[in-house]
């Protein structure tokens, strides 16, 4: 499912991280036009839609090696979802926070984390227990939280830890 076949539009942008890995790109749909863009795990900015520029939800994954990229120099906050495949309640929670990563598209990018397969980043936020959510502001933890909740408990959840974060709470943030 990794390999994404040139398609119309796909322009092939493949400067920035020549480790030897391809990032991973994610086709999402606008949900404002329909049409189907291209989302990068990194990139700089945030994911608009080429057709009419309303913001994309972004979300990608990231792991012990590209955590710094993906997650850390991100210039939009990061919501992380510390999760294990063996874990019921991360699959609960898993749809939810893609819902709250569409609700707050533009202002959010959600990056899911395999702890199996991330042992540094597992020990580094000293993971006890999963899902372990965080809300990273440019690398620096500004929330946490542990256990599964609905789409509507987590997007409150980051709204108001985005507010204590930057002050103010962004009066934009009224979309329906
Ligand atoms: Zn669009």
């Amino acid at each position: 499912m990794s390999t994404s076949p040139e398609g119309p539009g796909g322009r092939g942008r493949r400067e920035g991280s020549t480790a030897g890995v391809e990032a991973p790109v994610r086709t999402v749909a606008c949900a404002n036009c329909g049409r189907t863009n291209r989302v990068p795990a990194a990139a700089e900015g945030s994911p608009r839609c080429g057709n009419c520029r309303a913001p994309l939800p972004w979300i990608a994954e990231a792991g012990d090696t590209d955590f710094g990229e993906v997650a850390e120099q991100a210039s939009l906050p990061v919501l992380v979802d510390l999760w294990a495949t063996w874990c019921g309640p991360c699959r609960m929670v898993s749809p939810a926070l893609e819902q709250v990563a569409k609700d707050l598209a533009g202002r959010i990018k959600l990056v899911k984390v395999d702890i199996d397969k991330s042992p540094a980043l597992a020990r580094r936020f000293e993971v006890q227990a999963v899902p372990t959510l965080l809300v990273l502001d440019h690398g620096r933890q500004v929330a946490r939280q542990t256990g599964a909740a609905p789409a509507h408990e987590l997007r409150k959840w980051v709204d108001e830890s985005l507010s204590a974060s930057h002050g103010a709470a962004d009066p934009a943030s009224g979309r329906h």
